[in-house]
């Protein structure tokens, strides 16, 4: 099948020539004659399969009649993120060489009057994040009414970030006679509600199983311990990655993000970042220096990395495992585009098995382990591993750790290990887990009834006494007091009971401990 068999304009075609392109993807040959048609697509693709020409290609040869009229747009296309809008811009840009169209962007992050001119003089194609296109409609700078052609792109991205609301007003303010051409990877629930509700008589075109990985892509897990252990974990497989000429980095969260980006700069690796907390010029900037090769490595946000097209991006890592099994496909699909191989690694912590289980029985393959498995994985030796027992310990300890979310504490950390770090060690090679901690635990309701320490300073028994050392007379007994767990006790910052271990000098007084001969100690 050639581009001219299926029905596109000459200019149109042109364009297409003049990218280089010979071969229609599966989903343009499938909708560009039934968009051509005027009828509703509904297309379950994912990116990288050649999805946006699959829609811009007929909406241009479909505008080549008619004109803008201000305010009134004649196409609409919405996009669930600011980049993934200018990412389309610059498709309409390419395929519309030929053609004069006004075509505009409304994201939010960028100044309104200049949007707001491009409205009046008439915009052939919208090309919108939701939120920004409600805000100019209800200021009534922008009327919906002259709709021809509606997009909803990626749409099941808009449902992950809570657009739907925003989606079903929007379709609700263009014209019902409009032609819709609807595109998704995934089909949870939500989405095929809206598309029987938005949709009229469609046409359903599914390029490849919405759960499907390209076989393009060499997959794998890396067992890992949580915390800086992590972090660690992905500088190496960074070190060691085969052919690595750039790559994606995905964290769940935003601030993860930053923080990683931090971390992995001062690690002497080119990185930059990208979330949805950044202004959009630094977003921008940061898209383009990895674009451009100026830095090697992107940390991103999923939504903010969603459906971008960055052609040769040769690895992808989950530096953490994505919680929506469908998000695993969205990300590894950032590699192995056009045919190209691509390699993905999954970076695992035992909390993660299973966010594993899901992916797999989505993907409906086992994805390979690099070294050892999470049951094989030798224990820890970092003070940072949340999942060891240590790291709970130190978190009871340590009531500040317990209040400060994880992501603020990890720079900290990777920066320098603090006094308690360094004395973490001692306490896991003197005691057990569980021997030294239960003792620590029965503290707490003798520290908070007081009677306790009232007793000890009316009448302080002899044992109590100087001695530091000779820890099998303190006064409730304990004499798993060994040298070690002291010191243990010595770094700890939890309340000490009663004096603790500091005896003020009116109570060792040699007068008053005469019978037992300890003058001789102050
Ligand atoms: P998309 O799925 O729209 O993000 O497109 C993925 C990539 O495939 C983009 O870099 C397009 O430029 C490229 N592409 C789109 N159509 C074709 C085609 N017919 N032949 C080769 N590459 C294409």
């Amino acid at each position: 099948m050639t581009f001219n068999e299926l029905g596109l304009s000459e200019k149109v075609l042109q364009a297409v020539v003049a990218s280089g392109y010979t071969t229609p993807t599966p989903i343009q040959a499938q909708a560009i004659p039934h968009a051509l048609a005027g009828r509703d697509i509904l297309g379950i693709a994912q990116t990288g399969t050649g999805k946006t020409a699959a829609f811009t290609l007929p909406m241009l040869s479909r505008l080549e009649s008619g004109r803008a009229r201000a305010r009134m747009p004649r196409t609409l296309i919405l996009e669930p993120t600011r980049e993934l809008a200018a990412q389309v811009e610059e498709s309409f840009i390419k395929y519309g060489v030929n053609h004069k169209l006004n075509v505009a962007l409304l994201i939010g992050g960028v100044s309104f009057a200049d949007q707001e001119t491009k409205i009046m003089r008439g915009a052939d194609v919208l090309i919108a994040t939701p939120g920004r296109l409600l805000d100019f409609s209800e200021r009534g700078k922008l009327l919906l009414t002259g709709i021809e052609i509606l997009v909803i792109d990626e749409a099941d991205s808009m449902h992950y970030m809570g657009f739907i609301p925003d989606i079903e007003r929007i379709c609700k303010l263009v014209p019902f006679t409009r032609q819709t051409l609807f595109f998704s990877a995934t089909m949870p629930p939500e989405i095929t509600r809206l598309t029987e509700t938005f949709l009229h008589n469609p046409v359903r075109i599914e390029v490849a199983r919405a759960s499907s990985t390209a076989s393009t892509i060499t997959q794998g897990l890396i067992a890992s311990h949580s915390g800086g252990a992590k972090r660690e974990t992905l500088r190496r497989t960074i070190r060691d990655a085969e052919n690595l000429k750039n790559a994606i980095i995905f964290c769940n969260r935003k601030r993860d993000v930053a923080i990683l980006h931090k971390s992995l700069q001062k690690h002497g690796f080119s990185a930059g970042a990208l979330h949805g907390d950044m202004d959009q010029r630094a977003r921008t900037a940061s898209l383009d220096a990895f674009k451009n090769g100026e830095v090697a490595l992107l940390i991103c946000s999923d939504v903010a990395a969603r459906g971008l097209d960055i052609p040769d991006v040769s690895h992808v890592f989950n530096f953490d495992m994505p919680t929506h099994a469908e998000d695993y496909v969205h990300r590894i699909g950032r590699t192995g585009r056009a045919g190209k191989s691509g390699t993905a690694y999954s970076i695992v912590t035992r909390a993660d098995q299973r966010y594993i289980d899901d992916i797999e029985k989505l993907i409906t393959r086992k994805i390979e382990w690099f070294g050892p498995t999470l049951g094989e994985l030798p224990a820890s030796t970092s003070t940072d591993d949340e999942e060891q027992p240590r790291g709970r310990g130190r978190r009871e300890r340590s009531p500040s750790r317990g209040r400060e979310p994880r992501e603020h504490r990890e720079p900290r950390e990777a920066r320098a290990p603090r006094p308690v770090d360094e004395a973490q060690p001692v306490v896991q090679e003197a005691a057990p887990a569980p021997a030294p901690r239960a003792p620590r635990e029965e503290q707490q309701p003798r520290r908070t009834d007081g009677r306790r320490p009232e007793g000890r300073t009316r009448e302080p028994r002899p044992e109590a006494r100087p001695e530091p050392r000779r820890v099998e007379a303190r006064p409730d007994n304990r004499n798993d007091q060994r040298p070690n767990a002291r010191r243990h006790r010595d770094d700890d910052d939890t309340p000490v009971i009663g004096l603790g271990d500091h005896i003020p000098s009116f109570l060792l007084r040699p007068v008053k401990l005469k019978p037992l001969k300890v003058g001789s100690e102050d």
